[in-house]
């Protein structure tokens, strides 16, 4: 990176980025290195961020994870956002939900998914309620999903997951759910004939033939 090349607002949206890392320092070091954060210049963010090779902060994190340069726990995700799982936690279950683009034009299809997430949260942890916020962070919409299960969020910190929590988590909210009794009975009972029908169908040798077909006869070698 070349000097000056960060603005202002640049190097802001970087310390900002950096404060959210302090879990990942000893408590008794955070306040330290907070107020070291907070002092610091255009020029020593800057160095700071040639020095620790960290060109990726430059830009948007939520774009980076949207494009997968991060790493994240994705949940779930529709054309136009993704869901991932927050590292730093207030609650189980605790997600994102990020638009792929970094300036969406509206927040529709973020809702849906938010929605979507919401009711397999609801389903697969069992909260009582939920806290849903809408951020701007680095400039970038992201909609934020809490599950409450009965504490008081005002008197929670995030903590930092583990690698293993998240992997859990994840594994645990991408399952499918099943499907509601109450739509089940819904179905006529010609439908409900008709989805064991089609388990129940043989592989049909018309398709069988067609594969045979379509395999490339060997050409003789003169
Ligand atoms: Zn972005």
């Amino acid at each position: 990176m070349e000097e000056g090349t960060l603005s202002s607002e640049q190097a802001d949206q970087i310390k900002q980025h950096l404060l959210t890392q302090l879990n990942s320092f000893p408590e008794d070091k955070q306040e330290q290195i907070k107020q070291q954060i907070l002092s610091m210049t255009v020029e020593d963010v800057e160095e700071f961020v040639k020095e620790n090779q960290l060109d990726h902060l430059q830009q948007c994190v939520f774009c980076s994870i949207a494009e997968g340069k991060l790493p994240s726990y994705k949940i779930d995700e529709n054309a136009e956002n993704i869901a991932v799982l927050e590292i730093n936690p207030l609650t189980k279950g605790h997600t994102l939900i990020i638009p792929k683009e970094h300036a969406p034009k509206n927040a529709t299809s973020a809702k849906e998914l938010a929605k979507k997430v919401s009711e397999r949260i609801k389903f697969f942890l069992k909260p009582k309620t939920f806290k849903i916020n809408s951020l701007k962070i680095m400039d970038h919409p992201v909609i934020e999903i809490i599950p409450v299960y009965g504490e008081d969020l005002s008197k929670l910190q995030k903590v930092k997951a583990s690698e293993e929590e998240l992997s859990n988590l994840q594994s645990e909210l991408i399952k499918p759910l099943p499907i509601p009794e109450e739509k089940k009975e819904h179905l006529t009972s010609k439908e409900q004939k008709k989805e064991v029908e089609v388990e129940k169908l043989p592989p049909s040798n018309e398709i069988v033939e067609k594969k045979i077909d379509s395999i490339p006869k060997f050409t003789r070698i003169p």
